[in-house]
């Protein structure tokens, strides 16, 4: 899974999402993704969800498209810093793109902290998907991304930069 390109609207921040044809798309060929999500981040458990089956999202996270999953994470890690309600919206339409690419739209409130979400929620799914969440100390990451938010706004670009680099992420793989 890897983040083709991202951009930014007055309200929202626009991602496509391009999984290969070897991965598998939905969260049931991967059930230990939604479970450990939910042991590490248990507020995205109460989330609300608009799905099909009226499905509640902790039901419905167990079957579903891990961009879907990723756009659930992305707000809640921008909630867990600046509180708010934000909402989000995964979509596809594979007979116009390629198979495999899903777009998917989330509020934000902070540019940098939007990006800085991105980036975390890409390493927490691939550290779960790997086996290895321990890797991931949550309240270390979610100070690290408060501080990003906190930085004044001519200086926050480096400031994310600077995040990047000290701990040797990129945004996909
Ligand atoms: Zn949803």
């Amino acid at each position: 899974m890897k983040i083709g390109d991202i951009a930014f609207d007055d309200r929202k921040m626009h991602l496509r999402i391009e999984m290969s044809e070897a991965e598998h798309c939905r969260t049931n060929e991967h059930p230990h993704l939604p479970d450990t999500l939910f042991d590490i981040l248990p507020a995205i458990r109460n989330h609300r969800c608009d799905n099909e089956e009226a499905l509640s999202f902790e039901a419905e996270a167990q079957d579903t498209e891990i961009p879907h999953l990723f756009e659930h994470l992305v707000i809640e890690l921008q909630v867990q810093v600046n509180g708010g309600s934000l909402s989000g919206e995964t979509s596809w339409d594979w007979t116009r793109d390629p198979h495999g690419w899903f777009h998917v739209s989330v509020d934000y409130d902070n540019r940098e902290l939007a990006l800085g979400a991105v980036w975390l929620a890409m390493r927490i799914i691939n550290a779960i998907d790997d086996r290895r969440p321990d890797s991931i100390d949550m309240d270390t990451e979610i100070a690290r991304l408060r501080g990003i938010a906190l930085v004044p706004e001519r200086r926050r670009g480096t400031a994310l930069a600077r995040a990047l680099v000290a701990d040797g992420g990129a945004v996909a793989r």
